[in-house]
């Protein structure tokens, strides 16, 4: 994987901003809420380690804007987390929720700590000291969290006890992402790596090419990537390359099959953090490449899935000829920079906050259905997902052809223009 060390997500995500807002008219006070956060939160969570010793863990939730709805934003376990990051990852939030035209606002959470290297007791510890810290700030009414790189449906359930056992009551729509059967949603965890594929398919709908005439490669190998690879199978395309982060060795690895990387293998030989076996995937006929072999593919979709800061300036130049979607299923993975080479090579983008907009959709319906405390189907929730997903899809692609605007800043224009009016509406600017 690479990243330049300059790179300051939250500056990408204002310029971004800006960029919009410029475009849009807005006036200065509506720019200067939009732009930053509404509330930070910083503070330190003490473990008691396996060892007897004590370490201080630093942890972060940042509320960007609650004008449609409470904040929403999942909890990252990274050990590069920072400050700038999380407002970023925030920000971003409150545009996915006001594009797919859900009742929230933006939020993100993170605490600087690498799971890898933690046990399940130290890793409990973590989310409850988390929990602890936020209690008060956070809530059904107030902020919704849920899981993100490195969290999972376990940490979900964590918080929600101890949040549970300070506020004396039950409060299963506190948190999202929860366990099926202790107020999950059914598609949860399936969601955001389908969502992605929702949008591919109405992308090369619009494009007037058969998914089963494609070939797709991908960044990561986590929960978002394993579904998408899942789906985008079942509609016929081929997953030629993944890419995988080696932990022992701290660098990300490209995994290359021509005739098609078969998921249900993978998976076997695959940890609970995406990491896939080297000399085992070799076993299985895999070629092993460099971390940057993915983006070098012939292959017409690209899907980075992983971390921020993927498609830059040195990785963008790679691309193929043969490229013409790139699907963003991680958060913020193309600076400003790639972007404008995505546009002169005339690839069209599925930005971020649409396309990885599935999760929080989903987050949304298990909300929903934990607070009235009954709950859907499977089927009756990937329906209801698809059509939250298409819709938005489809409204920023119109919007995008009617303006002969970028995907991104179409998607930008909706959402920005639905957050100002709410807080304009709200009498707060
Ligand atoms: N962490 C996911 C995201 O970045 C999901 C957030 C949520 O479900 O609230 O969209």
């Amino acid at each position: 994987m690479s990243s330049s060390k300059s790179f300051n997500p939250f500056a990408m995500a204002q310029a971004q901003f800006d960029k919009v807002a410029e475009i849009l008219g807005l006036d200065e006070g509506t720019k200067e809420i939009l732009r930053n956060p509404l509330r930070e939160f910083s503070f330190s969570i003490p473990v008691k380690m396996d060892d007897g010793t004590t370490k201080v863990f630093r942890g972060f939730r940042v509320q960007h804007n609650d004008a449609r709805g409470p904040s929403k934003g999942g909890i990252r376990f990274h050990p590069q987390e920072t400050v700038d990051t999380v407002r970023a990852l925030a920000m971003w939030m409150t545009w996915k929720c006001a594009v797919v035209n859900i009742p929230l606002g933006g939020g993100k959470g993170g605490v600087i700590c690498d799971p890898h290297n933690l046990s399940m007791k130290e890793q409990e510890q973590i989310c409850r000291g988390w929990a602890r810290q936020m209690a008060k700030n956070v809530g059904p009414l107030n902020d919704v969290p849920a899981p993100d790189v490195m969290t999972n449906a376990q940490h979900m359930l964590w918080m929600l006890d101890e949040f549970e056992v300070i506020s004396g009551g039950k409060y299963p729509g506190f948190i999202t992402g929860k366990p099926v059967g202790m107020g999950g949603s059914l598609g949860r965890t399936e969601a955001t790596g389908y969502g992605v594929i929702y949008t591919v398919r109405e992308a090369l709908k619009e494009m007037g090419i058969k998914p089963e005439d494609t070939t797709a490669s991908v960044q990561g190998f986590g929960n978002v990537a394993q579904y998408a690879i899942r789906l985008y199978n079942e509609l016929g395309g081929k997953v030629v390359a993944v890419s995988s982060w080696d932990n022992k060795d701290q660098k990300s690895y490209s995994f290359i099959k021509k005739e098609g990387v078969n998921i249900d293998e993978l998976l076997k030989i695959t940890d609970r953090f995406g990491g896939i076996d080297k000399v085992k995937a070799k076993d299985l006929g895999y070629s092993v490449e460099d971390g940057n072999a993915w983006i070098q593919q012939e292959v017409d979709i690209l899907i980075p899935a992983a971390l921020e800061n993927q498609v830059n300036a040195e990785t963008v130049t790679l691309i193929k000829d043969t490229v013409k979607i790139v699907a963003e299923g991680a958060n913020g993975p193309t600076t400003p920079d790639a972007d404008k080479v995505l546009i002169e090579k005339g690839i069209f983008v599925i930005p971020d906050f649409l396309a990885n907009a599935g999760g929080v959709t989903c987050s949304y319906f298990e909300q929903v259905q934990s607070n009235m405390n009954y709950y859907w189907e499977k089927e009756e929730v990937l329906e209801k997902l698809d059509q939250k997903m298409t819709s938005a899809y489809l409204a920023v692609s119109e919007l995008a052809r009617k303006k002969n605007i970028f995907m991104r800043d179409a998607a930008y224009m909706i959402s920005i223009q639905r957050v100002a009016e709410a807080c304009k509406d709200r009498g707060w600017v």
